[in-house]
């Protein structure tokens, strides 16, 4: 193995879009026509972000192998293409349990068991392991630099530096240039104390990255090189865009790519950045506008619903018009009259979710898109109330409900203790852990010819993936599901679990189990956003 390793730090603040950065370098470096991988390094102490609410942390970004990750990795997906493995994040709670289990058992031979070197060398491991004919892996670092959690991260990757020699290592320090109105300056002064930091552990940085809102002057980059031993012509600024399809863009104009390139002594030549270009005109110059309303519980935090943020973006570039966001707490919602917030809309949205709180909101949501012929888009518990809605007033079980919510007669929508992966029976206890527990990850559904979600993917058969313990309980309410007009048009290989569901007496009315939000790109929008958006477009001719 000859990859090349890049360590993302980042300094002064969190926030600074190490993640976008990351990815966005990871394109370019597929743009010289080299094959990349992104790895993520959490600090935290959770063993993965699966339990944490996802208005502290953001959306868990689910990869095919069913592993729950930090939304940076969908940053990564979006830019490169490249999917993402179980090997390609960890947190110190997983380096951890992993290391006192092998404790446990004795793998240690007596050993006192110390930070350094046992929990360092389980990060080197992480870091060099799963890779074959990779050029570059790209690590980045969560947390800012002189945080106590991030310290064993630091000095992991400071003795893969020796070990790798620097011909394949090379550290990259992401900081902010503010600035200050009343001098009239970006000030440096931060990005020297972040860089000293570094220094502290033993790193010194190759490449400083600098965030700054607007250019950077020759001589505040010079500033920068000579207080922080850098070549000026690796500091690099890092300014604000209007899209951040345009990162990378931005990042070749400024010599990113370029200087890391010359860092490994290989050769620069003019990478292919067409596609962002495409992108970001047909973000910038769409020839018409939608608007989507989406009924959720996590809308105070933007990246809480992350990846569908942007999944309905790549609708909207797939179809040639601006989507505009219309966020509702589906809390407030359920207490008032959904008209005067769903009038005019041109598609309604009910995302994934966990939890009984808001869900009236939620089913009110479909049940006013069902009746107003409104574009319905249900993904995962927004098919689950869909399903709901639907039996409550068409089915003729007015108490349908979930048993998420607690005990009922009529659980249309039950826990799912059992289910095949593969050939293998995948088993759950009731009262079983909550982490790492769900039915996870990329499972095949087959799709029923003749549906409009057959039209849509184009396939008899697909894979999404999954992340919930619910499931429609098919086999119990199938008359109830026939009477009120639900047709399960996608169905697992053996046919027991409902995958997608979509109405006929609708213009389009879609509940999928799964999250598609999680496989779209900005080159390669999702089948489903790209229709929703489409009919969303018919809509907004309607009204
Ligand atoms: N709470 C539901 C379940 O666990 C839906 C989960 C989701 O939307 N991701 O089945």
């Amino acid at each position: 193995m000859t990859t090349r390793f890049i360590f993302v730090t980042g300094g002064v603040v969190s926030s600074l879009g190490k993640g976008l950065a990351a990815a966005a370098l990871g394109s370019l470096l597929q743009g010289h026509g080299y094959k990349v991988r992104l790895r993520k390094l959490d600090p935290y102490l959770n063993v993965d972000p699966g339990t944490m609410s996802p208005t502290q942390h953001g959306e868990v970004f689910v990869t095919d192998d069913g592993a729950e990750t930090d939304l940076d990795l969908g940053h990564y997906e979006r830019f490169t293409g490249v999917h993402a493995r179980q090997s390609d994040n960890i947190t110190t709670g997983r380096l951890y349990s992993n290391v006192i289990a092998k404790e446990r058992r004795g793998d240690y031979l007596g050993a006192t068991v110390q930070v350094i070197p046992h929990i360092t060398d389980a990060i080197k491991e992480f870091v060099l392991a799963d890779l074959t004919d990779e050029d570059f892996c790209i690590c980045e670092i969560g947390g800012t630099v002189g945080d106590i959690e991030g310290l064993p991260f630091l000095e992991a990757i400071r003795q893969l530096g020796n070990d790798l020699g620097r011909e394949r290592s090379l550290f990259i320090h992401l900081t902010l240039l503010p600035y200050i109105a009343t001098a009239g300056e970006l000030k440096t002064k931060p990005t020297q104390h972040s860089v000293k930091e570094l220094l502290s552990v033993g790193i010194q940085p190759d490449i400083l990255l600098c965030r700054a809102d607007r250019p950077i002057p020759e001589n505040e980059r010079r500033k920068i090189g000579l207080f922080c031993n850098i070549a000026q012509d690796r500091v690099i600024a890092a300014l604000d865009v209007d899209t951040i399809y345009r990162v990378p863009i931005n990042y070749h104009e400024q010599g990113f790519d370029r200087a890391v390139l010359r860092f490994f002594n290989l050769e620069c030549n003019e990478p292919d950045t067409s596609k962002w270009a495409t992108i970001v005109k047909r973000v910038l110059e769409p020839e018409g506008e939608v608007t989507i309303a989406i009924a959720g519980k996590y809308v105070s935090l933007l990246d809480s619903y992350k990846s569908l943020h942007e999944a309905l973006l790549h609708g909207g570039i797939a179809n040639n018009v601006r989507v505009n966001l219309k966020w509702i707490d589906s809390e407030t919602f359920e207490k008032e009259d959904v008209s005067s917030y769903l009038e005019g809309v041109h598609g309604i949205l009910v995302p994934g979710g966990f939890g009984e709180r808001g869900t009236e909101g939620k089913i009110k949501a479909a049940q006013y898109a069902r009746e107003h012929n409104i574009p319905y888009f249900g993904i995962c518990f927004g098919m689950q109330l869909a399903v709901i809605e639907a039996v409550r007033h068409l089915g003729g079980i007015p108490d349908a409900t979930s048993s998420e919510f607690g005990p009922s007669e009529h659980a249309i929508i039950g826990l799912m203790t059992e289910w095949l992966k593969g050939d293998q029976l995948e088993k759950r206890r009731k009262d079983g852990d909550l982490g790492g527990t769900m039915r996870l990850g990329a499972y095949p559904c087959k799709i029923l010819k003749g549906t409009k979600l057959h039209d849509i993917y184009g396939a008899d058969e697909i894979q999404e993936r999954h992340r919930h313990r619910y499931e429609v309980n098919l086999e119990t309410y199938r008359d109830a599901f026939d009477k009120a007009g639900l047709v399960f048009a996608g169905l697992s290989p053996d046919g027991v679990l409902p995958e997608m569901v979509e109405r006929k007496d609708h213009p389009w009315f879609i509940g999928v189990q799964f999250h598609p939000e999680l496989r779209s790109k900005p080159f390669d929008p999702h089948p489903l956003f790209r229709s929703f958006i489409e009919a969303a477009k018919k809509q907004s001719c309607l009204v």
